[in-house]
């Protein structure tokens, strides 16, 4: 939805403008996955598509807030409420979780109104929840006049997460979310959360395909396999898995068990692809980007078992296409969502038409592909600049 229409739904929903815009990303994960709660490196990118939420104070304590979201009703709860909702309001959750983590970090935001337009697909695997955590922030920040860096913004939004939402989450999604520059992927450092740009090689196209699959990151996978990771910490004696050598966990190997021993080879093979990565992008080596984007996938799929049938159909079918491929590999935490592939701009077209054709051989229906421009991080401008 353009802002001016989202002006002019906010005005039919509360009978007055709203005062300020708070516009937020969805993110891909170009490598490096399942490794920012170990505190590796990672490398997303913002996208743009957007969380847009159109806000005014409203001279109350409570937030009333309205989505677009399908099966979203309109909703009233007082700033300082701290119930977290099950069910239909569970959405609820982020924006309440956001107010709550704020308010143990000493800030107090007044009661306003807000109405949140999104054209970022949800539970695909591009962050729609952090996109909604940020903008919630923004909004925080700009009525209470307490404003945070973008690392102390991610930080809060990710306690929301994990406190309201229920999803123990690396600190990934929020980062690059809240810290993204125009035109470039972040390398993220998960351990020091320092940031850096990363350029992504002329005339190369994220194209991005949801499959459709509905993950559910709360529903004890995700959680599995953080208490797992931790579970070959501790026999492997290291503080992070990050820390750990493909050498050791051979040695351990009989320790670890078969599954463990998965569980860590992934995370310390996935952390070297990450440099890799992006020595092989700056070296404009597409044969390199593209193998190693395939093990990332396998590795996620065999040793990390993250993967399902549709994502792997989906990377699949972008290999056998081929032509100006520099890499797909699912995206996010997995069990359905999206994956992210990286093409030459003039083999876009028929590159989707392959994949949706490959698609709906299996799975008899067409998933949703659309390209994706590496974009700004959240950002907050008062009502009257938004009329673009
Ligand atoms: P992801 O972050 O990959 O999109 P999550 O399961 O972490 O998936 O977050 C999705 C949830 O975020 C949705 O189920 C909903 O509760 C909330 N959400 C996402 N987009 C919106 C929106 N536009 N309006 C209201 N809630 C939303
Ligand atoms: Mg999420």
């Amino acid at each position: 939805m353009l802002l001016s229409s989202l002006r002019a739904s906010f005005v039919e929903a509360f009978g007055t403008s709203p005062t300020a815009f708070s516009v937020a990303p969805g993110r891909v994960n170009l490598i490096g996955e399942h490794i920012d709660y170990l505190g590796g490196c990672v490398l997303p990118a913002a996208i743009d598509r957007q969380i847009r939420i159109a806000c005014r104070p409203n001279g109350t304590d409570d937030v009333r807030i309205q989505s677009d979201h399908s099966g979203a009703s309109p909703v009233s709860f007082p700033v300082t409420d701290d119930r977290v909702r099950e069910g239909d309001e569970s959405w609820i959750n982020y924006p309440l979780g956001v107010l709550g983590e704020y308010r143990k970090d000493g800030v107090t935001c007044p009661g306003f109104d807000a109405l949140i337009s999104s054209n970022l697909p949800a539970g695909a695997g591009l962050s729609s929840s952090a996109a909604l955590e940020a903008a919630t922030a923004l909004i925080v920040e700009w009525l209470s006049g307490e404003a945070r860096s973008a690392a102390q913004r991610a930080a809060l939004c990710r306690l929301a997460e994990h406190h309201y939402a229920g999803v123990p989450c690396g600190i990934m999604d929020q980062l690059v979310v809240c810290a993204a520059e125009e035109g470039h992927a972040l390398r993220i450092d998960c351990e020091t959360l320092e940031t850096r740009p990363v350029g992504l090689p002329r005339g190369i196209v994220l194209v991005i395909a949801n499959t459709g699959v509905q993950h559910a990151l709360g529903d004890g996978e995700y959680r599995i396999r953080r208490e797992q990771c931790a579970e070959a910490e501790q026999i492997l004696g290291v503080a992070s898995l990050c820390q750990a050598s493909l050498e050791e966990i051979g040695k351990q190997e009989s320790q670890l068990g078969e599954l463990l021993t998965r569980r860590a080879r992934h995370a310390v093979t996935e952390l070297e692809r990450v440099e890799d990565f992006i020595l092989a992008m700056a070296a404009n080596d597409s044969a390199t980007t593209r193998r190693i984007m395939h093990e990332g996938h396998v590795s996620l799929r065999d040793d990390f078992e993250v993967s399902c049938p549709e994502l792997d159909c989906l990377v699949e079918a972008a290999e056998e296409f081929g032509h100006g491929l520099w890499g797909a590999r699912m995206t996010g935490g997995g069990f359905g969502g999206s994956t992210v592939n990286l093409i030459e701009a003039k083999q876009v077209a028929a590159f989707t038409a392959f994949l949706s054709e490959h698609f709906y051989v299996t799975f008899e229906r067409k998933p949703d592909i659309f390209t994706a421009h590496p974009s700004p991080g959240a950002q907050i401008f008062p009502a009257s600049a938004g009329d673009a």
